[in-house]
Parts: C-alpha cells; sequence; structure tokens
C-alpha cells in the first residue's frame, strides 16, 4: 500500500510555511511518519504531491532554507534580505522550493524566497508552481538550461532531472552528462 500527502491550491494557501520539513504536531515530517506506520512502508518518503486544477500530480518540495543568521541573500527574484531565525533557532526566512513531474523524473523549476515562515506560501510563488504545473498539462515545460518553453517531445537530452532545449544540450550538457559516471 501506497500513501502521499496531497496539497491542492487551497492548502497550499493556508498552511503556513512553518509546516513544510516540520516535525512537530502535524507538520509534514510528522504526518510522513504517520503515514509510513499506517502503510507498512519501510522508507519514510516524506513525499509531498501538489494536485493542480486539472487534477495532476507533481512533486512538491519546499523546505526552510539552512543560511548563516544575519548574512544578506539574493533570492530568485532578485530580492536582497538578512536571514533571521525564531527564538528557537529553528525557522528561518529563507526557504527553497522545486517541482517535478509526477514521477519525479523531470525538473520543472525551483528557487529560493524570502517569507514570512507563520504565513502560507507566497502567492508570486504559488503562481509560478500552479504556471509550470499548467505547461506541463499542456505537454511543455522549461528548458533546465535557458528557460525556454519546449514541447516535452522536443527535449534534447536528459541530465539528471533536467531535461534541456537543443542549444543547451549540444552546447554544454551533451559533454557533461558524457563524462558522467553515475556513480
Ligand atoms: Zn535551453
Amino acid at each position: 500500500m501506497d500513501a502521499k500527502i496531497i496539497l491542492t491550491r487551497s492548502d497550499i494557501t493556508k498552511l503556513p510555511m512553518t509546516w513544510y520539513g516540520s516535525q512537530d504536531g502535524c507538520g509534514e515530517r510528522e504526518l510522513s511518519k504517520a503515514l509510513k506506520v499506517l502503510t507498512g512502508n519501510r522508507w519514510d518518503s516524506g513525499r509531498v504531491l501538489f494536485s493542480n486544477v486539472f487534477g495532476a500530480l507533481f512533486v512538491l518540495h519546499i523546505s526552510p532554507k539552512r543560511a548563516m543568521k544575519g548574512s544578506i541573500y539574493c533570492d530568485a527574484m532578485g530580492r536582497n534580505g538578512t536571514i533571521t531565525y525564531d527564538e528557537e533557532n529553528k525557522t528561518t526566512n529563507l526557504f527553497s522550493w522545486a517541482l517535478w513531474n509526477s514521477s519525479g523524473q523531470s525538473s520543472l523549476g525551483n528557487g529560493d524566497f524570502f517569507a514570512d515562515p507563520d504565513k502560507p506560501l507566497p502567492r508570486e510563488i504559488l503562481r509560478q508552481i500552479e504556471k509550470l504545473s499548467e505547461l506541463w498539462t499542456q505537454g511543455k515545460m522549461p528548458c533546465s538550461g535557458c528557460g525556454k518553453e519546449i514541447g516535452r517531445h522536443e527535449i534534447a537530452g536528459r541530465y539528471f532531472a533536467g531535461c534541456y532545449c537543443t542549444d543547451c544540450w549540444e552546447s554544454k550538457w551533451k559533454a557533461i552528462e558524457a563524462a558522467e559516471t553515475y556513480n
């Protein structure tokens, strides 16, 4: 038996950022552990899926990002911020997100962002995740190299979960993939 945590848009707009990666109460890690016991699965996969408006599923990873307290960081949207932690030195204001297709084989996007730990995922990140999931549902995705929108049938090559357009593959990633020993 398999079980996953599936989040809809409505869940995401309600869950505070402290839920993601949390071991406390009914946080993500705590829920994953409970599912492991209920299903008898040996591994605690900790896998969270996002269900988009079309009901398509995507692997979604959101987690606090560790960085030196007080240091200045520039997030993926080009905003500078100072890293803070709560009194227990646990929650930071810096997080990262990553989205893959349901099998986890194709990376659709990722980035770092500043957020209030007590508030839900910032709207602009949710919009980005929704946009990428809709793009995938339409048979398209951004190239992992240049970000250009490509059809899934136009993927020239893959390196781990990265999917590249012909230009990026031929000019850079083909050689990197060829040198990879996959050890
Ligand atoms: Zn490209």
